[in-house]
């Protein structure tokens, strides 16, 4: 099933900005996030960098400003680095570059002058990082009292740089009639309490904690070595069943070599990386999506937005330094109860990251070995059914109930 950017009730000023910015489809973050925030509800998203949750909280933010008053601080975005709220200040003004809204970023490390001058004049979004923020506030620089939606973007991020009694001043700050969206990639005891005490809105929604429901999905590993991964994985190709494959792999450089070396082997193959422009990215992600390529070599940057939903088989290239990213990568196949394969090929330099990436989610995998493919060093087998302790996280918390209360 495809969703229209249209057809999720965002402003015609928008859509076009969306169309220059050559975004096709939202993305699931998008999809989910976007029509109950434009209702004006709260909403809870477990996201990481790469899904778009950015654009899932500009537009409802960009879309509400465009009517009543401009020149007053209606919208705070509070983030945990300088270089995010750069990162979504270029977004708000490239998303919003039609809708009249104006932005300003507010954060450490540079003089306090033009920033309290853009405050005094007048702004209808800032994005902040909380110290910075507190110090404009200490001075009597910012008015919050016409603020409508609050967003805690990263806000495990924020946690763990030890930013929790800047945000709780803050929050204290703020009007209690308020929507507030609030985004964390993890959703630890910590995190939980924060969106606790942000949340205003009873019917605050928790979405995107999708990580579980790739159940479907049968986990291989398959231990060889770094050097003979790219044959072996042409030859896979070749055996396993036909469907679409998604192959990620940590550098650009990678993904290109890999894309040329199973082309070589006669595979119809397309990469996605950074270092082509987003012309070629659209049409590498076209091709791949009307079937002309079986398979899409992806890093995972560039997979952001990739919206295809039957993806037969991932393939993990390479261990992921960061289990979430495992999760993330697998959580591509097997979507709305079909069934998948993830298929990760580990080199001895891996095992530990493999064995990260095992208690995130709760289980191991045996370690299968292809003939002809033995790795040098042979991999240790784990016990039968070893059960690992459970972290709490998005990936393997039971998905709560959609209401939440103070
Ligand atoms: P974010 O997760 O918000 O950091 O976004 C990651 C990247 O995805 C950014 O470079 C966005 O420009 C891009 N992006 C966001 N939404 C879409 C979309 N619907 N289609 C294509 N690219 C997108």
């Amino acid at each position: 099933m495809t969703v229209s950017f249209p057809s999720l009730g965002l402003a015609p000023e928008l859509l076009r900005a969306l169309d220059e910015q050559g975004y096709q489809a939202p993305t699931p973050i998008q999809r989910e996030a976007i029509p109950l925030a434009l209702q004006g509800r709260d909403v809870v998203g477990c996201a990481q960098t790469g899904t778009g949750k950015t654009a899932a909280f500009l537009l409802p933010i960009l879309q509400r400003l465009q009517r009543g008053r401009h020149g007053v601080l209606r919208a705070l975005v509070l983030v945990p680095t300088r270089e995010l709220a750069e990162q979504v200040l270029n977004s708000a003004r490239a998303y919003g570059r039609h809708a009249g809204a104006s932005s300003a970023a507010v954060y450490g490390g540079v003089g306090m002058e033009p920033q309290t001058r853009a405050l005094k004049r007048g702004v209808d979004i800032v994005i902040a990082t909380p110290g910075r923020l507190l110090d404009h506030m200490g001075r009597g620089h910012v008015d919050f009292s016409r603020l409508e939606v609050l967003v805690l973007d990263e806000a495990d991020r924020m946690l763990d740089m030890g930013f929790a009694p800047d945000v709780h001043r803050i929050l204290d700050a703020l009007p209690n009639q308020r929507q507030t969206l609030f985004f964390s990639a993890t959703i630890s005891t910590d995190v939980d309490r924060l969106a606790r005490r942000a949340l205003n809105d009873h019917a605050a929604v928790d979405i995107g904690r999708r990580a579980e429901a790739a159940e479907g999905v049968e986990h291989v590993l398959v231990a060889v070595d770094l050097t003979a991964k790219r044959t072996l994985l042409a030859k896979l190709l070749q055996e396993l069943p036909e469907g679409r494959t998604l192959v990620f792999t940590r550098t650009k450089f990678g993904a290109e070599k890999l894309a040329r070396h199973l082309r070589g082997e006669g595979h119809g193959v397309e990469a996605l990386h950074g270092d082509k422009t987003q012309g070629a990215r659209n049409q590498a992600l076209d091709r791949f999506k009307e079937g002309r390529a079986r398979v899409l070599v992806a890093t995972d940057v560039a997979s952001r937005g990739i919206d295809v939903d039957d993806i037969a088989m991932v393939v993990n290239y390479d261990v992921p330094n960061d289990p979430e990213v495992y999760i993330h990568r697998v959580g591509r196949t097997a979507r709305a109860g079909a069934a998948g394969v993830a298929l990760t090929l580990m080199s001895p330099h891996e095992w530990l990251l493999m064995r990260d990436v095992e208690k995130l989610m709760g289980r191991t995998l045996a370690r299968e070995i292809v003939p002809g493919f033995e790795p040098t060093v042979a991999p240790i087998q784990p016990e039968d059914r070893l059960e690992l302790p459970r972290p709490q996280g998005p990936s393997v918390r039971p998905r709560r109930g959609g209401a939440r209360r103070r």
